[in-house]
């Protein structure tokens, strides 16, 4: 599934190739999926899309708006598998979920793996949407501070109780995170998946917002992770030192044998020594 470092690599790609083109045919797929979920039947889609101009692509959390100018913006969010480029004259996917054709032959299509979000808005209404509406800061929001991350922490405390884990992948607490990328945080924090926010010292806080600032701003860096695609059909160039290949090898820091446990809804991989 595509994280914040994904979808900011999709935006800066759309915005390179996509920008300014005009969309001559748009569909919503050729092939159904239960777990998409679109807000427009296949004509009014088509109806609304043609002769639409990209505008500046920018993404959020886990969400990527295409301005379809003027008055429309494509709402893409909580998605993952290919959203990729076809200069004119190549050949498309068999099977897509979502498809504009440009008027300069080229397309854009998009096809989920699992779920996904594939909704046409009139600008401006994106935001009422559930999940938008009052999303908290993200990481690359300048709000995202550590003073309000570690108010974050001291507002969830009084509640129930949260791991760090929990912290980084539940309920949007931190929108934009996934299992995927906050295994590396974690590490870097020295922090175990279980480890109970309410016992964070202030160094500890201190180290994990380091290190999730640190991770997002190098996977953006590297166009992505290793095991998704960019809009190129290219993978990322960010290796994960926490994931399947790194179990039962030793650890990078200390030579610890890596552990995998089930936990939070995914396998979580970390140095029993490292992160404690
Ligand atoms: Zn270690």
């Amino acid at each position: 599934m595509f994280e914040l470092p994904e979808f900011v690599t999709l935006a800066r790609q759309m915005n390179e190739t996509l920008a300014g083109k005009t969309v001559r045919l748009g569909s919503l797929g050729n092939s159904r999926h239960k777990f998409v979920w679109y807000n427009r039947t296949p004509d009014e889609f088509a109806q609304l899309a043609e002769g639409k101009t990209v505008g500046k692509a920018r993404a959020r959390g886990k969400w990527l708006f295409v301005p379809l100018d003027p008055g429309y913006l494509l709402l893409f969010g909580e998605c993952g598998g290919r959203m990729l480029y076809h200069p004119a004259g190549a050949k498309l996917p068999e099977k897509y979920h979502l498809w504009l054709a440009f008027e300069d032959g080229s397309s854009l299509t998009a096809m989920t793996q699992m779920w996904g979000v594939m909704e046409l808005y009139e600008a401006g209404r994106e935001g009422e949407r559930q999940y938008l509406k009052g999303m908290r800061p993200t990481p690359l929001d300048p709000e995202f501070t550590f003073d309000y991350f570690s108010a974050l922490i001291d507002e969830l405390i009084t509640g129930e109780k949260r791991s760090a884990k929990a912290l980084l992948t539940q309920d949007q607490l931190i929108p934009g995170l996934g299992n995927a990328i906050t295994q590396d945080m974690l590490f870097r924090a020295g922090l175990h998946p279980r480890h109970p926010i309410s016992d964070l010292h202030p160094d500890q806080r201190r180290k994990l917002y380091g290190a999730i600032l640190g991770t997002i701003d190098e996977a953006i860096a590297k166009g992505g992770r290793y095991d998704e695609f960019d809009l190129y059909n290219r993978p990322g160039g960010y290796v994960r030192l926490m994931d399947s290949r790194a179990a039962g090898q030793p650890c990078p820091v200390c030579g610890a044998t890596v552990e995998k446990i089930q936990y939070l809804g995914g396998s979580c991989y970390f140095c029993p020594h490292c992160q404690t």
